[in-house]
């Protein structure tokens, strides 16, 4: 076995780490975890150090790790068939099976589903159906989609276009000039304190038609956004905001785009987040959750509106001219399978509503008090902790003092894993959905220390 010493040294000759600062990397200055096991809502590393995950890798182990039913169903899959192409009619009896228990699953009136690698593959799918369907229907002018800021659909040329975080835009000439982005419903920063929530919603609400009339209605063809927020700052909306939005969209014929490869699969304590919140999606996205994260696997649930839409044009347009080599790979799709039987076979939709549910109320007994915790928020198996300089006025603190990571390293001391999330001072909590209530404890404990030793 290699030494640790040797591969953290390898690590930073030849890894090149995503979301990473490349010359802190380089120089030393940030740490490389090496990490080698997982059981339940735990991981290992290579120096011995089991950390509680309170993040589920990205939001996406969601059975949590070492599983040996998906395990399993891989490695079957894997000696008898480790890949086949789907195109021109082409499957296997997981990718069918997959299809199937999706829509099952799925909010009514959906019809398809086209399976991709990740959740920007699928954005990117989506926005290409999107386009391809409104030139099928004879108004090709009607394209521009909006999205929201701190919205987070992928990093993809159109999909980082589509994600409202700055950093994903500057460096690389984004977005897009399609892309529009609207107001996020993020009613702790609304702009006017006195606002209550269902005021907000309207406000945005208004906000998205006044877009949706300088841009023209005739050119905008979509509408794409996160149940919840997610990696824009794990914020739930307030109360009547997506049927707020929806009538708008409604309105001015503009389909919805449900991003669900956060929520998709339980996260919120019901199967999809557009059954939480009573949203109609056109075309719903759906990765991470799908298969846990046991193999890459994400897909596009179209539904009949557009599938009609598709169908209609099919014979004058020919085959549909989009496609990825590893589209319902077969090893994906028998972990996706095996995957949401466990979730059925655990009750862990459930698990999460009721253990989720502990977990925001510990967080608010334990710190929701403190003077620089201006809002706890959550949702199902999610909750976030956002920190502020005086919670009277809501002012923020400076960004380079950063707070919020410095918060996440000390919990990090403590053997907890919470993501300081990229824009605010802002600490996310996404466990696996099999957290027991134990564990939920020892997460708000550890918080609540780590809160101490940073802010007092
Ligand atoms: N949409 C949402 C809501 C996400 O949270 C993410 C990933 N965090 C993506 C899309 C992109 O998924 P991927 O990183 O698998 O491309």
């Amino acid at each position: 076995m290699l030494r640790n010493d040797q591969l953290a040294e390898w690590d930073r000759e030849s890894f090149f780490h995503p979301s990473t600062h490349l010359a802190q990397f380089a120089r030393g200055e940030a740490a490389n975890r090496i990490l080698t096991g997982g059981k339940g809502a735990h991981i290992e590393d290579r120096d011995g150090i089991k950390l509680l995950d309170g993040f589920a890798g990205l939001y996406c182990v969601n059975v949590g790790y070492g599983r040996e039913e998906i395990a399993e169903a891989i490695a079957k899959q894997a000696k008898e068939l480790a890949y086949y192409h789907s195109y021109v009619g082409h499957g296997t009896e997981a990718s069918i099976t997959l299809s199937k228990m999706i829509l099952d699953r799925a909010p009514a009136a959906m019809s398809k589903v086209y399976f991709g690698l990740g959740g920007s593959d699928a954005n990117e799918t989506n926005i290409k159906l999107v386009w391809h369907y409104n030139n099928i229907l004879g108004r090709p002018e009607k394209k521009k989609i909006i999205s929201r800021w701190r919205g987070y659909h992928g990093s993809g040329l159109m999909t980082g276009s589509l994600t409202g975080l700055h950093l994903y835009h500057k460096k690389f000439d984004l977005p897009f000039e399609q892309v529009k982005h609207t107001e996020a419903p993020y009613y702790y920063h609304r702009p006017d304190l006195s606002m209550g929530e269902e005021e907000f919603s309207a406000f945005c609400a208004e906000k998205l038609e006044e877009m949706i009339l300088a841009e023209g209605p005739e050119t905008v063809a979509a509408f794409i956004g996160e149940p919840v927020l997610g990696t824009g700052g794990i914020v739930p909306p307030p109360e009547g905001y997506w049927s707020a939005i929806q009538a708008v969209l409604d309105k001015y014929d503009i389909l919805l785009i449900a991003d669900e490869v956060v929520t998709g699969f339980g996260r919120l304590g019901t199967m999809f987040g557009s059954d939480h919140y009573g949203m109609k999606p056109d075309i719903i996205t759906i990765a991470k959750g799908l298969t846990s994260a046991y193999a890459p696997l994400s897909g596009s649930i179209i539904g009949d509106k557009v599938w009609e839409g598709l169908m209609r044009g099919s014979d004058e347009s020919g085959p549909i001219g989009h496609g990825w080599t590893y589209s319902a790979h077969p090893i994906g799709a028998a972990a996706g399978v095996a995957n949401l039987e466990l979730i059925d076979k655990l009750g862990l939709v459930e698990n999460a509503g009721t253990v989720g549910k502990t977990l925001n109320r510990l967080m608010n007994e334990a710190i929701g008090d403190h003077p620089h915790v201006g809002d706890i928020r959550g949702e199902g198996m999610l909750c976030a902790v956002e920190f502020v300089e005086d919670r009277a006025n809501r002012t923020f603190f400076d960004a380079s003092k950063k707070t919020g990571p410095a918060v996440a390293a000390a919990l990090l001391k403590r053997g907890v894993i919470g993501r300081a999330m990229p824009q605010g001072d802002i600490l996310g909590f996404a466990p696996p959905l099999c957290l027991t209530e134990d564990e939920a404890k020892t997460i708000v404990d550890a918080t609540a220390e780590a809160v101490k030793e940073v802010l007092g």
